[in-house]
């Protein structure tokens, strides 16, 4: 593989009906690397049109797909995984060269290829039920794949997203539109040219480029999508689920923002605590939906562990994302590194305490760059601690008791991801009950994560869940079937 992938080599256009096409009314949007701010790639924008088509290719394309049988819709599955694993190179590159992720720490294509190739099995335990329980009837479910669907994904984890939502709605028999993000299409255009390379028949699978509005916003109020399932921002989900309600009633599935805990006691292994935490902020420069970005430190071992974290958390290396030793890359596009330098500037104008970093900044003169920027004491009701900053920032309060530091963790309308550091076992069990959160972990924090554990949100952090074993039932209706059995003569 080329390094890096020459821009004639870049797929840019939609995938729509099993051919490559450009945007009805040739619009494009530039897209620009964060790191050298250089042009990338004139990327085709989705009109409302252009969304109607991809809806009413994947509509088409229902009856047959969901006819065959999963084992056969399975195959295609399995090949898109190889190919997936095959270009895993080309994929990192292409995510690095949009949005800044380092090609150091990427995971995405292989846990994506595992969703398609879970998935090429999983078709078979789509099984109703039976119930001998009303007298004189035989009564039975039916579990049906529930029509064409919308995926609409952000620009963080791109490539294992697509995975994450396409393979289950496929092997359901659904058929599929995904939007990918403004700020990550490359790689998505790209699965789409190995879908295609896959066989899939043409409408099964459509991937479109651009904004929110029109093309995302047109997919969640469409009358012919019958599912959507978004992961982005809470603001976001909140229009989708608006769009959705006031247009034919579509389900939902939404996995949203995060602003993370991870609770710290004096009996914890603060070495241990200290170096799973600052990983979890340096994964994506902070902008993952899971960064522990809240550190609630017991006051006996405060010294102590900010110490620890502070030395690591300065030393990650910043520089060019195509770089296999660069540990942190700049935020994704001048939107994102706007919006940290804002929760910067609040935070700075706040009663927080400065502890590292609270700069914008360059290297070799270049990118979107943050510093690893840490605050203490910043107030509970302070912007920057309660929203989600989206980069390298982190603040490190403390607590005194058990009941304390649990009502901080909770008190946020955010629920993704939470965590306790201890070796006492009750505690830890008494702490991962009282916590609000879709995921905890117990002497472990983000992106730790169990492929065949349900991933989702409490309260503002989305609603369903997702996940091998758990994806594939939203995808497929239930349908309750009364047979009256005739008496005996
Ligand atoms: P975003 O909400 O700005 O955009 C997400 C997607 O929605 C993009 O494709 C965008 O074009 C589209 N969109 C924007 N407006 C729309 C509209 N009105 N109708 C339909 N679609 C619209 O989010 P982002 O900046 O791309 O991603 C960052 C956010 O995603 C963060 O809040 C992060 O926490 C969250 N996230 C959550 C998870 C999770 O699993 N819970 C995972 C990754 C990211």
């Amino acid at each position: 593989m080329p390094f890096p992938i020459s821009a004639d080599k870049i797929e840019t256009r939609h995938y729509i009906n099993g051919e490559f096409s450009e945007s009805s009314d040739k619009a494009t949007f530039q897209l620009a690397s964060p790191y050298s701010h250089e042009k990338i790639a004139d990327v085709c924008e989705a009109t409302v049109e252009d969304t109607n088509r991809a809806v009413a290719a994947a509509k088409a394309a229902f009856p047959a797909w969901s006819a065959l049988d999963p084992t056969t819709r399975g195959g295609y599955l399995k090949k898109l995984a190889e190919l997936i694993v095959a270009n895993h190179q080309e994929l990192a590159q292409l995510d690095a060269m949009s949005m800044g992720r380092p090609v150091s720490s990427y995971f995405d294509a292989f846990a994506s290829a595992g969703y398609f190739e879970h998935y090429a099995q999983a078709g078979l335990s789509a099984l109703g039920t039976t119930s001998l329980n009303t007298p004189g009837f035989v009564n039975m479910t039916f579990r049906q794949p529930i029509g064409p669907v919308a995926a609409i994904i952000p620009w963080n984890i791109p490539v294992m997203m697509f995975g994450m939502k396409v393979a289950p709605a496929v092997a359901a028999g659904c058929t599929v539109v995904l939007k990918s993000s403004e700020k990550a299409p490359l790689s998505s255009a790209k699965l789409a040219s190995l879908a295609h390379q896959a066989g899939f028949p043409k409408g099964v699978i459509n991937v479109l480029s651009g904004h929110g509005t029109p093309s995302g916003s047109t997919l969640s109020s469409h009358m012919d999508i019958r599912l959507v399932n978004f992961t982005g921002s809470t603001a976001t989900g909140r229009k989708i689920q608006q769009a959705a309600a006031s247009s034919n009633l579509k389900k939902v599935v939404l996995e949203l923002g995060g602003k993370s805990p991870a609770l710290i006691f004096p009996d914890a292994d603060i070495a241990k605590a200290a170096a799973d935490t600052v990983g979890s902020l340096q994964l994506l420069s902070g902008q993952a939906c899971i960064a522990n970005s809240r550190i609630y430190v017991h006051e006996s071992v405060a010294p102590q562990f900010k110490e620890a974290f502070k030395n690591l958390f300065r030393g990650a290396k910043k520089g060019d994302p195509l770089l296999p030793e660069t540990q942190q890359g700049p935020q994704a596009d001048a939107i994102q590194f706007e919006r940290v330098k804002a929760y910067l500037k609040a935070a700075s104008e706040g009663k927080g305490k400065l502890e590292l970093g609270g700069q914008a900044t360059q290297v070799d003169g270049k990118g979107f760059f943050i510093e690893p920027t840490i605050y203490s004491d910043l107030p509970e009701d302070e912007k920057a601690q309660k929203e989600e900053v989206f980069g390298p920032f982190v603040s490190i309060n403390t607590f005194k008791t058990e009941a304390e530091a649990i009502e901080k963790a909770n008190d946020t309308e955010y629920g993704l991801y939470a965590s306790v550091y201890t070796r006492d076992i009750s505690r830890a069990l008494r702490v991962a009950k009282a916590f609000e959160s879709g995921t905890v972990g117990i002497n472990a924090t983000s992106p730790t994560y169990a492929q065949d554990m349900p991933f989702g949100g409490y309260k503002g952090s989305g609603q369903g869940r997702e996940g091998v074993g758990y994806s594939l039932d939203e995808y497929l209706e239930h349908k309750t079937v009364l047979i009256k059995l005739e008496d005996n003569a």
